[in-house]
């Protein structure tokens, strides 16, 4: 694929996603911290809805490490996974108040130090609450969509994200996940996507392997 086709793709996402931004609703880092945290395995949509009570209730990190584990379990219980989760907030907040001064850290080093955060996580922490396009959010959406799209052939999301890092311009980085997020919640739905109707139809490896559009690759 060019780069042309690849600067297409992501001014019409950006025609058609002009408001794209994080989905995890959050009002400084440690909120985004503990939102993407519960954000495995399940929907933005559920995690917002647990954090509105849980951010109304537990107003600092300081209110976090000092959980009772128990308590703090059955809060993000419909999240899944809800002890790993648990116990990997609390953890994180007593790191974060032990060796960061109480402040989320700004590097991947520092943040993938800590429990329960991987390269994903660090990077919507590093992009959203900080601005900086240090890496691309690999989620289950970017994975497949890139798949399709014919951006990479790798199945490993950190050998994914290197190939999108070689292709999308770097200012774009941070938005180029909002916009493939949304664009798989709307058209490029897992197990059906929706070729004929898609605005990439195009431009897209799959939707070109199975004639549907008029190539230009
Ligand atoms: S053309 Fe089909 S497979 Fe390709 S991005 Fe659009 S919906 Fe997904």
């Amino acid at each position: 694929m060019t780069k042309s086709h690849v600067l297409t793709i992501i001014k019409r996402l950006r025609g058609e996603f002009p408001d794209a931004t994080c989905g995890l609703l959050h009002e400084n880092p440690w909120q985004l911290l503990i939102a993407t945290i519960l954000s495995a395995q399940c929907t933005d949509k559920r995690v917002n809805e647990v954090t509105k009570k849980l951010f109304a209730e537990r107003k600092s990190i300081a209110d976090f490490a000092n959980a009772d584990l128990g308590k703090l379990e059955q809060e993000v219980h419909s999240t899944g996974f809800y002890r790993n989760k648990a116990a990997n907030i609390k953890k994180c907040c007593i790191l974060l108040l032990k060796n960061f001064d109480g402040q989320v850290p700004n590097t991947m080093k520092k943040l993938t130090s800590l429990p329960g955060v991987g390269r994903k996580t660090a990077n919507v922490i590093l992009g959203n609450a900080f601005g900086l396009n240090v890496g691309i959010v690999v989620d289950t959406h970017v994975k497949r969509i890139s798949n399709l799209l014919g951006l990479t052939k790798e199945k490993n999301p950190v050998k994914i994200e290197r190939n999108l890092m070689e292709v999308i311009p770097r200012t774009e980085w941070i938005l180029f996940s909002h916009y493939l997020i949304l664009h798989g919640r709307k058209t490029c739905i897992a197990r059906r996507p929706n070729c004929p109707e898609c605005l990439l139809a195009d431009l897209c490896l799959y939707a070109c392997s199975i004639n549907i559009g008029r190539s230009q690759l």
